[in-house]
């Protein structure tokens, strides 16, 4: 156990890199339980800066912001997986940082984050490393049809491309830029599911109740709780996965692992966010503990509790096209507030918008999560909320 000494009480100003909506709601918590928040981002309108207690508006790297971070801050994490390591690595020289920058690194590089889960002996999809054109060429023919994903700094869905043949391979990289890349043979997924973790400094691990998810070009849109496709084995397999990639990293903090599940019943492990993640968003109405607090109580040395479901739920993304319907292109018409009133009509509903002024095609703006007293009642008022917003049913 983490001795009482260690333990960075309420009242300390607890500092976090990345003022986007996880920023936020990790803000919201800490001050929830009565700390002080500190916000090192660029962007003066960042959902995250709006509400702390302190903004600092400098870039990742920048040397005056960052010592800046630390002064005020009694401990650091980040909400953010591409903020650069040694930003991390920097902070880490006079304050706790959790999770390390030696576990972000892993993270921010498919490369690396493969390697690993081969490490801990969890399968992830075949694939190749293509860094030069020499790699280009010897791909071998079984990983088409593929997706070739930038190694580094993709998300949802971005920096990659979905490759049938070896020419359309060439023209993707070409159109990557021929940046370092990733082919992933293309897997007949039966579903998906994501497991959040927290680790505390004395490497206690929990865990909260799988979640299924479902992605529409390549953005998460849906994850319901509990996953109605699992198995007793699958989720058994995709818990001690997650507990073994996290420890043997000596991860500190919440780590989230996207499992593939194939039509064969085999899980594979997809990718993994070394912080709170989207899917684990309805875990702040539908859970006695929320994702974000475990945040906060693995980086400061307070108990890890096993999170327990305490209602069904579904959580259904928000973004930015709900606010242009019936328009194909953003940007086409003027923007329009959904209806909010309707949904929060329907029982159940918890609405969360991100503090994003501007809404645009693709951006997450929000997320609403429903609640309800069984999955199927859960599910009906979901499918209500998601007519009344344009969102197409799941
Ligand atoms: P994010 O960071 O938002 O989770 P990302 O941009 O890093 O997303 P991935 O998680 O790699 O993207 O892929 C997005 C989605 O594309 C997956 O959730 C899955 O639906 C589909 N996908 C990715 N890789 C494969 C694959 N090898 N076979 C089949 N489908 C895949
Ligand atoms: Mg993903």
């Amino acid at each position: 156990m983490t001795s009482k000494k260690d333990v960075i009480l309420p009242g300390a100003t607890l500092g976090v890199m990345g003022g986007g909506q996880l920023g936020r709601m990790f803000v919201h918590a800490a001050q929830a339980m009565g700390y002080r928040t500190a916000v090192l981002d660029a962007d003066a309108t960042s959902p995250a800066g709006l509400v702390s207690h302190e903004h600092i508006q400098t870039a990742y790297l920048d040397e005056a912001g960052l010592a800046k971070l630390a002064q005020v801050s009694a401990a650091i994490t980040t909400e953010f997986e591409n903020v650069p390591a040694q930003a991390l690595d920097k902070l880490a020289e006079t304050r706790p940082v959790a999770p390390a920058g030696s576990a972000v690194a892993i993270c921010q590089d498919r490369a690396r984050e493969k390697a690993h889960f081969v490490g801990c002996g969890v399968d992830c999809a075949p694939h190749a490393l293509i860094e030069t054109p020499e790699q280009l060429a010897a791909v071998p023919d079984d990983l088409l049809p593929g997706i070739l994903k930038t190694a580094r700094l993709g998300y949802d869905g971005k920096g990659q491309i979905r490759v049938k043949t070896r020419a359309e391979l060439i023209a993707g990289w070409d159109e990557l830029k021929r940046v370092g890349c990733v082919l992933e043979k293309m897997l007949p997924l039966a579903y998906e599911v994501s497991v959040l973790v927290a680790r505390g400094r004395d490497g206690q691990v929990v865990h909260f109740p799988l979640q299924q998810n479902l992605h529409r070009d390549g953005i998460l849109a849906v994850t319901t709780v509990p996953a109605p496709n699992v198995t007793e084995a699958v989720s058994q397999q995709a818990y001690a996965s997650a507990h073994k990639i996290a420890a043997s990293m000596n991860y500190v903090g919440v780590l989230c692992i996207e499992f593939f599940v194939l039509a064969d019943g085999r899980i594979v492990a997809n990718e993994m966010a070394p912080r709170p993640h989207n899917s684990g968003h309805h875990t702040i109405d539908a859970c006695d503990v929320s994702q974000f607090e475990l945040q906060v109580r693995a980086m400061t040395g307070l108990p890890l509790v096993e999170p327990v479901l305490h209602s069904p739920c579904l959580m259904l993304n928000l973004l930015g096209d709900l606010w242009f319907p019936g328009v194909a292109d953003d940007g086409a018409t003027e923007q329009q507030e959904p209806d909010w009133a309707a949904v929060l009509a329907l029982s159940g509903t918890h609405l969360h918008l991100y503090g994003k002024t501007e809404a645009r095609k693709a951006r997450k703006m929000g997320h609403l999560t429903v609640t309800g007293a069984t999955p199927a009642a859960a599910r009906e008022v979901a499918l209500k909320a998601a007519a009344i917003l344009g969102i197409e049913p799941f």
